[in-house]
């Protein structure tokens, strides 16, 4: 073997990873481990080798309609939402606890069946989810109505009030490129609002959701609260949108999805709450220190292989510092260059599956094609895994697809840029509108960009935090609603006015 195909060799599981692996498919009702009334099953792909490395349940519509009754019954008889506030905020936090106490675990299975490299999964992905629950859980104990007089009544002679509740039963939808950190940001606001759960990890990568399963029962949920069923989105996603007994849809993944789920949702007039789609802008402006600031604008577009809603995949660099800020980006090819999930010393991972491999890869070609150049990457290495390059895409048009599109793949379109108010346009000119960043020490451009910007979130020179605290979702077609903070749980909730003649 020479030595390219060493480095893009999967090292060997560890004995705990492999005996998850040999679990037979089943899918978490009830708090028990059930199988699937039919035979069918998806496989397990590890992207940085290519191989199978075991199969879940394919759910049908009868497992969707288990899990389902399971998560109503539970409800509606009260089990969760009649325990006291307090004992639901302590549980929520003792699964926290539990999901620390199996970071290196968790990490390793999130790294085998995602691609990303295991020590982000340990120092990003496991612990964000704890961070994720741990803020939430406090909510459970916050959450509260208030008193408001009627306008039109003599004074005294009503008392009314508002009632904040649960929606009821949470049908969670998540992608695959941070599994474990989006099951937290569904399960954990819904859970301190006080609904109950069907949970549906993405087809490809379940693995940390079903060991999450066992951390639920573990920490003493009643059954019924938390289920967790796998398999594909077409099939048991969509049976769960159009569900009539669950209530409430929260969902992550693409604008194409997002748009199907919101239209199958309204039959039954669900609350949707979408977190969808991105192209972030990226804008440095002159007055940066240029070596301070390319290293940021690679990671905003590099981390997570650029799987990320947010990754800011559109940078628009200021003319006079242009050619400098992507030299800096150049410098770190190295560090960002894609590794096999568990080599210990990886920054970057596999793309999640061949198909998103390709889609990446074709995208790059269709820029190349349209005349864009590539000033870095633009290659694969030769080897099993989804490996792919970071990419630096430069005389790129605003009409092409690779500016348009959003990529979900290491690839940035660099563009340069005179004047602030022409940036903010071209930066608006995009039908996403969830992430962007502003990269100068001049604080009345950033405050004027940042009220300018239709976007979500912006960042003012950092890109890509997302605070448990603070709210997240997107204008325009980057989601409907916000999540995490105050907001994400009241949008697991619904008003009850009562109005009482005295
Ligand atoms: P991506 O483009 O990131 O793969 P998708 O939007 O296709 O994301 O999928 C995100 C999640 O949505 C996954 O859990 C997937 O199974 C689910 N999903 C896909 N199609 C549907 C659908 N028609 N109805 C409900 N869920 C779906």
């Amino acid at each position: 073997m020479n030595k390219i195909a060493d480095i893009y060799q999967q090292k060997p599981y560890s004995d705990t990873a492999q005996r998850m692996l040999l679990r037979k498919p089943q899918i978490f009702i009830n708090n028990e481990w059930a199988d699937s009334t039919g035979d069918d099953t998806l496989a397990v792909i590890d992207p940085s080798s290519g191989r199978e490395i075991t199969r879940i349940v394919e759910a049908n519509s009868e497992d969707v309609n288990r899990a389902v009754a399971a998560a109503r019954t539970a409800f509606d008889d009260g089990r969760w939402t009649g325990l006291p506030a307090i004992a639901r905020e302590q549980m929520i936090h003792k699964l926290a606890d539990l999901i620390e106490a199996h970071t290196d675990e968790l990490a390793e299975l999130e790294a085998i069946d995602n691609g990303k490299p295991i020590g982000m999964a340990r120092a990003v992905d496991i612990p964000a989810a704890v961070n994720m629950f741990r803020y939430t859980a406090g909510w459970a104990t916050k959450i509260s109505g208030e008193t408001i007089e009627p306008m039109s009544t003599p004074g005294g002679a009503f008392h009314s009030y508002v009632r904040r509740e649960p929606a009821g039963v949470a049908g969670l939808i998540v992608p695959w490129n941070f599994p474990l950190i989006m099951v937290a940001n569904k399960v954990a606001p819904a859970l301190a609002a006080g609904c109950t759960l069907v949970l549906k990890p993405a087809e490809q990568t379940s693995l940390t959701a079903l060991r999450f399963a066992d951390l639920v029962a573990e920490a003493g949920f009643p059954p019924g609260v938390v289920n967790v069923i796998t398999g594909n989105g077409h099939l048991a996603g969509d049976l769960l949108v159009k569900h009539p007994d669950v209530d409430k849809i929260g969902f992550t993944g693409s604008t194409e999805i997002g748009k199907l789920i919101n239209r199958n949702a309204t039959d039954t007039l669900k609350y949707v709450t979408l977190e969808l789609g991105g192209k972030s802008p990226v804008i440095i402006l002159p007055d940066v220190d240029v070596s301070e600031v390319s290293p940021g604008a690679a990671q905003a577009v590099f981390f997570n292989s650029g799987q990320i809603c947010v990754a800011g995949s559109r940078l628009y660099a200021h003319r006079s510092i242009f050619d400098r800020v992507l030299e800096g980006i150049a410098e770190t090819a190295d560090f960002w260059a894609p590794r096999p999930s568990l080599d210990p010393e990886g920054h970057a991972g596999a793309l999640v599956s061949k198909e998103q491999y390709e889609r990446v890869r074709g995208y790059i070609e269709a820029g190349k094609k349209a005349g864009a150049a590539i000033a870095m990457g633009g290659d694969a290495p030769s080897a099993d895994g989804y490996f792919v390059n970071p990419t630096v895409l430069v005389d790129v048009k605003p009409e092409m697809s690779v500016v348009r599109e959003e990529i979900f793949g290491p690839v940035v379109v660099a563009q340069r840029f005179d004047d602030l108010d022409e940036v903010a346009k071209q930066a608006n000119n995009s039908v996403y509108g969830l992430g962007a960043s502003v990269w100068t020490k001049d604080l009345t451009a950033m405050h004027k960009l940042a009220a300018k910007i239709k976007a979500g979130t912006v960042w003012g020179n950092s890109h890509s935090l997302i605070d448990p605290a603070l709210p997240f979702g997107g204008y325009k077609e980057s989601g409907i609603g916000r999540e995490q903070g105050r907001y994400g749980v009241e949008s697991f909730t619904q008003l009850k006015s009562v109005i009482i003649k005295l």
